[in-house]
């Protein structure tokens, strides 16, 4: 699902620089030693007790067996006790939407905020879901210049966020999902993306120019979707030439493509056309678990979006008939379709579409997928090992190694027990810096 946003502005640099003299930054040279009461180096597999993680200059120096005295590495290192909780790596949303929230004001906001105050929210937004214990998240549709500026000024540490891989604007084809709707004509004329396309060369160049404006991942929409007011349904939506070509040009320069889809006809030609993730994939068949299998392409349920346009439909007013029913058919028919395809064998990585819900509640997937009937070991192993191996990442994130980056959360409680702890994350640490204790 994608959510509406304004057009980019050019300079925003100065509301960083202000910004960077504001926040304090940590030095992370000191050596930190957390005592781990229970640690889950690698999510699926047994957890350990009783172990010390060794963090330097952002990265896992060392684990021991055992709570090893904090002296040993020196008078200025840090002792993290985390003796009584469950120890993990950070967890990883892979489709998040940071620059709003779906909600009943969102066609006035659109016209009343500047991109600056988008901008702003953003980064409201983006602490938020760290907080949560997200540590890296992918950004799945969002104005370019924005979303580009706020993945770069967190990763250069004047702000505090997760750490984001973002698409900017999707490749989507004129008058489908990802494209404006539901405005008067000129503001469709006005805010028309430069990436929505129409044909292979046109999707090619539309490709070519996300990658070039900054996009590490590019979102394509293969079919309808629940939030757009054009009455198109939710079928397939871009041709078979069309996804082909943005899939081979992708690729050709180095990056993965996310194809939002949910009927199977949307979800099975954006598989053949070798996509590596489909997200939402609501209506999954036979035939799409095959190709799932096939390719290795993972599926990113956001079994989250699905319960708020269900929940917002029916108790709120603010959605058009033509969404409203989508919102009820969809959102009720994920879950069952999501299930299958996991006991099917399809991969998993964890997905919200937070900004459809609200952000900083992205633990609530999990309860979701629990309720659905997923063990919390796979749970758990979807939002680290298999989101870093979607996002291309596991060389240094998704478990806690000697060498990888100390992306470090902790539980009073243990999550393989009780799903619920995702929603109260005690502790957080990214990059090795202590963000919430
Ligand atoms: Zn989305």
């Amino acid at each position: 699902m994608t959510i509406k946003t304004t057009k980019a502005f050019k300079s925003l640099k100065h509301s960083f620089l202000t910004l960077s003299l504001l926040s304090s930054f940590n030095i992370l040279a000191q050596t930190q030693v957390i005592h781990a009461g229970t640690l889950l180096t690698v999510a699926g597999e047994k957890p350990l007790l009783k172990h010390s993680v060794v963090v330097k200059d952002g990265k896992i120096v060392n684990i021991h067996k055992g709570f090893v005295s904090v002296n040993k590495y020196g008078e200025d290192a840090a002792l993290i006790d985390l003796s009584a909780s469950f120890v993990m790596a950070g967890l990883m949303d892979s489709h998040v939407h940071l620059q709003g929230e779906l909600g009943p004001k969102n066609d006035s906001q659109s016209l009343r905020m500047s991109a600056a105050d988008v901008l702003m929210q953003s980064a409201f937004n983006a602490k938020k879901t760290l907080l949560a214990g997200f540590t890296t998240v992918r950004d799945l549709g969002a104005s370019a210049e924005q979303i580009f500026a706020l993945r770069d000024g967190i990763a250069k540490g004047w702000i505090e966020g997760p750490r984001i891989i973002a698409a900017g604007t999707s490749v989507s084809v004129t008058g489908g999902h990802g494209d404006v709707d539901g405005l008067s004509p000129d503001i469709l004329e006005m805010r028309t993306s430069e990436t929505v396309c129409d044909g292979p060369y046109d999707c090619r160049r539309a490709t070519r120019r996300a990658i070039k404006f900054g996009a590490d991942v590019i979102k394509i929409t293969s079919t309808g979707g629940v939030l757009s007011d054009t009455n198109t349904g939710t079928g397939q939506q871009m041709a078979d030439d069309e996804l082909k070509e943005v899939v081979d040009t992708a690729h050709a320069l180095g990056r993965k493509v996310a194809s939002h889809a949910h009927a199977a006809d949307g979800i099975n030609a954006a598989l053949r056309a070798g996509v590596d993730s489909i997200e939402h994939g609501s209506y999954a068949n036979k035939e799409s678990i095959k190709l799932f299998k096939k390719s290795g392409a993972y599926l990113v349920p956001t079994l989250m979006a699905g319960d708020t346009v269900v929940g917002l439909a029916k108790n709120t007013n603010f959605m058009s008939d033509a969404i409203k029913a989508k919102a009820i058919r969809v959102g009720a028919d994920m879950t069952a379709n999501f299930i299958n395809s996991f006991k099917a064998g399809v991969k998993i990585a964890y997905g919200t579409d937070s900004g459809v819900s609200p952000h900083g509640n992205n633990g609530k997937e999990a309860v979701l997928m629990a309720q659905a009937g997923m063990k919390n070991s796979d749970i758990l192993k979807s939002a680290t090992v298999n989101a870093a191996d979607l996002f291309g990442m596991s060389e240094s994130l998704g478990t806690l190694e000697k060498d990888k980056i100390a992306d470090i959360i902790a539980f009073d409680g243990n999550p393989l027990i009780d799903i619920n702890e995702l929603l109260a994350v005690a502790f957080v640490m990214k990059s090795g810096k202590v963000i919430k204790k």
